[in-house]
């Protein structure tokens, strides 16, 4: 299925958050990951100037965000519900990586909604919510400090939704040409820039080719290494002439 459809069936749901601006953060979260359907169970002050304000451009996602009283409303006609939750809690389900859950939340996704499910910043969610769930994940952390805020926590989440829904290769904006790049140099193009630098260390007494040591193998690996550019080769061509113009100058007067 094409990726945007799957990751647009994917609702992110908020169980009672108590600051504005992690609702926020949340949903610039959701928006940069292409992912748009945020719900928020009893939230304690929603609308607010602090969730735009950190919602910056994705305040569209905050506008269509849909309230309920419970979880199993925000739940209606999903097939498939995922648990973040930051310890394992008594009766949920076993614990999973975050990568392992997503890619079992987006094959449900193929048949319907599906959700990610964040608990409160201070009490996380309750057994009962976590209940409502088929699968729990932690994000692996320092273990001596767990806890991620709800935006980033819904970052990570996000960013491994959206990467499992393009195969691992989101398409990247700024992909395509390099600023100012030239084709490739070719073999014979590299091979005559390493003859001029040979024959210009050789006039300057740099390089000795009774004594050759390492010095051109070193210079061969050097330019194996940067893959040049045929831009490059003509610049460092233009530098070598130019010194040899020098010494003929010098030689002359
Ligand atoms: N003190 C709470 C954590 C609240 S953080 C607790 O111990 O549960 C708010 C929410 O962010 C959590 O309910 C969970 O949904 C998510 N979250 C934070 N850190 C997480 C982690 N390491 N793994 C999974 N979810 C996490």
């Amino acid at each position: 299925m094409n990726p945007e459809v799957l990751l647009s069936r994917i609702r992110v749901v908020l169980c009672r958050p108590s600051h504005p601006g992690n609702i926020g953060a949340v949903a610039r979260a959701m928006k940069t990951m292409g992912m748009s359907q945020l719900y928020l169970v009893e939230p304690k002050q929603f609308p607010d100037p602090e969730a735009d304000t950190r919602a910056t451009g994705a305040v569209d996602i905050l506008e269509r965000a849909v309230v309920t009283a419970t979880l199993g409303e925000a739940l209606v006609g999903s097939v498939y519900a995922v648990a973040l939750s930051a310890r394992q809690r008594d009766l949920g389900p076993a614990i999973g990586q975050p990568r392992d859950a997503v890619a079992d939340l987006l094959a449900e996704a193929e048949q319907g909604e599906v959700a990610l499910v964040f608990g409160n910043e201070t009490v996380g969610l309750s057994n009962e919510e976590i209940l409502h769930c088929q699968a729990a994940v932690t994000i692996p952390t320092n273990p001596e400090f767990s806890s991620l805020n709800l935006g980033s926590a819904a970052q990570v989440l996000c960013y491994e939704c959206r990467m499992a829904a393009f195969a691992g290769k989101p398409p990247v904006r700024s992909q395509g040409a390099t600023p100012f790049a030239s084709p490739a140099a070719t073999h014979d193009e590299v091979e005559g820039l390493i003859g001029h630098l040979e024959a210009v260390m050789t006039a300057t007494g740099f390089f000795n080719p009774l004594q050759p040591g390492r010095l051109l193998p070193k210079l061969r690996r050097l330019f194996g290494r940067v893959r040049l550019e045929k831009d490059e080769v003509n610049i460092l061509r233009g530098i070598l002439a130019s010194t040899q113009v020098r010494t003929e100058h010098g030689r002359k007067g």
